[in-house]
């Protein structure tokens, strides 16, 4: 039996991790699952497959928890030490699915102990890329890419060599703004943001596919994955998300990955790894899709993947920042307190002031330092916010 953990089970990629674990339960011993506020599903799901603890991320909501789950000898705990503890707890797989920074630490924990870490939580590679793909090599523990581009790249590298890897294509959906014009995204709403046209994702990562951020975070995603250089990476505006990535080697050859936008492909190819088995997944009727939709990207309107660059040529905490200064962004746009397009003006300046002190050759990677810089960038937008 495949010991296995979900950290962010509750959430959109936990619960399609879920999907698959339940059709095939037999093969799972479910070792710890770990949610947020949604307290209801994280008991409902801990019983269903019978984990040995449930964990949420506040203290607050324990003695719910605890109350959900009394009499069925599931353990219990809440906060981030618990969310360590359980990620120390000996498994052969975990899925990191929390959403945002959060994610970074216990998936860190988890390399520790050398187990496999399925990674959806593309924050952590932002933030830590070295940082972690040292740990992962130092304890001899896999990291199998969960995000659907980086998964198309990885499946589309088996039997190649890195060296004769001319580029890499990630593809975007272009989210529901993809045709407005710069003044009509200013007035982009919530709920506008929140609609994606192709993927059925949580809505921190929808939003940031409206804005382009979600690429942006992917982009560097892919340069520390797969330690590409920058100008190797190409991003192409893909309306109907049918092909996820391509590479593209040194004799010309262009291997695109197609499948339907539906995450359970690529949560099942890791969950699977090295093997592939049958996921319920829709297949591809390719007559019925009769063509395919490319465009360029626009960085004037969507100026996310022009920030990328800019923080892939910083390095060090540079990735830190962005992806903290992001969040409290989106916060920002969620709380209503700024407008869709002023996401980027908070993250843009934060980025400028931290900048020049940020450097790979200026700072020195260890959690503590990427966290404390995640904190400042954090206290900065807010204080961007107050001048917009
Ligand atoms: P969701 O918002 O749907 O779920 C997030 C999960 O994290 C929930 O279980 C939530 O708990 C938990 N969580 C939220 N905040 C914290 C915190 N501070 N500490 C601990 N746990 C927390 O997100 P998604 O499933 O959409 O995304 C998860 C990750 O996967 C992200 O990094 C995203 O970028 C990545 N990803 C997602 C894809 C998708 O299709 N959804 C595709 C590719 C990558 P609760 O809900 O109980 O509060
Ligand atoms: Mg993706």
């Amino acid at each position: 039996m495949k010991r296995i953990s979900i950290f962010g089970a509750t959430g959109s990629i936990g619960q399609s991790t879920i999907d698959l674990i339940k059709r095939d339960q037999a093969a799972y011993n479910v070792v710890a699952l770990t949610g947020g506020a949604n307290i209801a599903q994280l008991a409902k799901d801990a019983r269903a497959l019978g984990a040995q603890i449930a964990v949420t991320a506040y203290e607050s909501h324990l003695p719910e928890l605890r109350d959900a789950l009394a009499g069925t000898g599931i353990e219990t705990a809440a906060g981030q030490a618990a969310l360590i503890e359980a990620a120390a707890r000996p498994a052969d797989w975990i899925m990191s699915a929390i959403v945002g920074a959060a994610g970074l630490a216990p998936g860190f924990e988890a390399l520790k102990h050398g187990t496999c870490l399925a990674l959806a939580n593309k924050e952590s590679l932002v933030t830590a890329g070295p940082l972690l793909l040292a740990e992962a090599a130092k304890h001899g523990a896999r990291i199998l890419p969960v995000d659907s581009e980086h998964s198309a790249v990885f499946q589309a590298l088996v039997g190649e060599r890195i060296c004769e890897v001319e580029r890499v294509i990630i593809t975007a959906s272009g989210g529901p703004f993809r045709n407005w014009s710069a003044e009509q995204l200013k007035g982009a709403t919530l709920a506008q943001a929140g609609k994606h046209p192709s993927w059925d994702m949580g809505q921190r990562i929808t939003i940031d596919s409206a804005s382009m951020f979600n690429k942006a975070l992917e982009v560097i995603e892919t340069k520390e994955y797969f330690g590409l250089n920058p100008d190797q990476i190409e991003v192409i505006i893909h309306p109907g998300s049918y092909i996820h990535a391509l590479v593209g080697f040194k004799d010309g050859a262009l291997m695109a990955h197609m499948g339907m936008p539906d995450m359970r492909h690529a949560i099942g190819y890791a969950l699977h790894w090295p093997e592939r088995r049958d996921l319920p997944v829709e297949r591809l009727d390719l007559v019925k899709l009769g063509s395919l939709q490319f465009e360029a990207p626009d960085d004037t309107r969507f100026p996310a993947l022009r920030l990328a660059r800019e923080v892939m040529d910083t390095g060090g905490l540079a990735g830190a920042v962005f992806n903290a200064a992001k969040e409290a962004a989106l916060d920002m746009f969620i709380a209503g307190q700024i407008g869709f397009t002023d996401m980027a003006v908070v993250v843009e300046r934060v980025l400028a002031q931290m900048s020049p002190d940020l450097g790979r050759s200026k700072v020195q990677m260890s959690l503590e330092t990427v966290y404390d810089a995640d904190d400042e960038a954090r206290k900065r937008a807010d204080a961007v916010r107050t001048t917009l």
